[in-house]
């Protein structure tokens, strides 16, 4: 997950979103160990270990959010929904994710998923054709070292790079018609002098989206909103697909489903989590209703986080 971390809605239109996206962040586990990383629910009973499971929850969610009428959908105005896989990595859970992305696609959602890259070529599995509609990839740093320092490596030392980066665009890209694809990367104290621009016109992205660190893990990582908004101007007028989402910006929850399969959010801070019951046990209106949530106020909080940046939306 993520820094790769977290949200969740998308392009608005003239009071209407087209698209409400639900961040399933289906698994805890991860090959990496940010320094940053918020993705900790305490060792879950993650509901992916039963693809029955799975496919309740999908089926809950699709007739609730696509094929109902709820009162989310008339005042969103949505047109489509998209499922967020996130995690953890999802792309550690083997068969169980290609299975959950195509149940997900069949039953009418478009599908994205934030990932560390790490599976992408080297994975026990390729992503079934054309079940994807956009993968965001976490990455922070073209510099080994660095990504090392923040964690971004596994046990035997690997650490998915530049050209595996590239690599693993014009893959997907092939196939996976009609993929949208996005760089998340976190601003930090070791990567805020880096110049992106090489890297990032070559990959002819729809999306890069920097974040400024936010204050949850090490905090000699962290930045002033100086050095964040340096490291942005730097990265302006070059005809790249740059997002900025500083600090202030990054502050509420969003709609989000935790490896329990619970929603879940955080609107008094990162640490201040409220959890319904399971979906799969007590249905998707009464699960919303127990963590308060409340379309107006993500309707407004959507428009005010969009107003005053580029856009939002999830980290890996
Ligand atoms: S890759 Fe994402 S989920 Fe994994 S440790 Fe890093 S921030 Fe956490």
């Amino acid at each position: 997950m993520s820094s790769e971390n977290h949200l969740v809605v998308n392009t608005a239109t003239a009071g209407q979103l087209n698209e409400f996206v639900i961040n399933w962040h289906i698994t805890e586990a991860c090959n990496y160990n940010c320094t940053y990383c918020f993705a900790k629910w305490g060792k879950p009973n993650e509901l992916h270990r039963s693809l029955g499971a799975i496919e309740k929850l999908l089926d809950k969610l699709a007739n609730y959010f696509i094929h109902g009428n709820p009162e989310i959908k008339r005042i969103l105005g949505y047109q489509s929904v998209r499922l967020n896989f996130a995690g953890g990595e999802p792309m550690m859970l083997g068969s169980a994710f290609p299975t959950a992305l195509v149940m997900a696609k069949q039953k009418g959602f478009k599908t994205s998923i934030v990932t560390n890259g790490s599976y992408l070529l080297r994975g026990r599995f390729q992503l079934p054709p054309n079940t994807l509609d956009m993968v965001g990839i976490s990455f922070d740093s073209q510099q080994h070292p660095v990504r090392r320092e923040l964690g971004r490596i596994d046990r035997k030392g690997n650490s998915f790079n530049i050209d595996e980066l590239k690599l693993a665009v014009q893959h997907l890209s092939h196939t996976q018609k009609g993929l949208k694809t996005k760089i998340n990367t976190v601003v930090n104290a070791l990567n805020w002098e880096e110049d992106f621009s090489p890297l990032i016109s070559s990959l002819s992205l729809d999306k890069w989206k920097v974040l400024q660190l936010m204050p949850t893990g090490r905090t000699d990582f962290l930045i002033s909103d100086e050095q964040f908004t340096s490291f942005v101007e730097r990265h302006l007028g070059k005809g790249l697909p740059i997002s900025a989402e500083s600090n202030n910006t990054m502050t509420e929850s969003y709609l989000m489903i935790d490896p329990n399969g619970r929603f879940y959010q955080n609107s008094k801070g990162m640490s201040d989590y409220s959890y319904s019951e399971r979906i799969t046990d007590v249905g998707v209106e009464t699960a919303l209703n127990q963590i308060s949530f409340n379309c107006h106020r993500f309707m407004s909080r959507y428009y005010a986080e969009n107003s005053s940046n580029i856009c939002g939306e999830v980290l890996a």
